[in-house]
C-alpha cells in the first residue's frame, strides 16, 4: 500500500493536496506530512476530511479524488 502525503501549503485554490509517494508533484519532505499508509487515495481522503475540509486530490497522482468540487463539501453553503 503505497504512503499518502498531504501538503502543508494551501494551493491557489485554497486548498491542501494529498499526493502518493511516487507522484512527480510530491513536496519536498517539509512542505508534506505523512497522512498514512492507505490502500486507496479515497481512504486517505477521509482521514483528512476530519480534520479539514480545504483539500483536493492531487490531480496526477489522485485523479479518483481530484475535482473542484468534493462531495462532503458540497453539502455544506
Ligand atoms: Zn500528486
Amino acid at each position: 500500500m503505497p504512503n499518502f502525503y498531504l501538503s502543508k501549503e494551501l494551493s491557489q485554490h485554497f486548498e491542501y493536496e494529498i499526493h502518493k509517494d511516487d507522484c512527480l508533484y510530491l513536496p519536498d519532505e517539509k512542505s508534506r506530512k505523512l497522512i498514512g499508509n492507505y490502500k486507496t487515495s479515497q481512504e486517505a481522503l477521509e482521514t483528512v476530511l476530519k480534520s479539514t475540509q480545504h483539500v483536493n486530490g492531487c490531480f496526477w497522482c489522485c485523479n479518483s479524488i481530484h475535482h473542484g468540487r468534493i462531495p462532503f463539501i458540497n453539502h455544506k453553503k
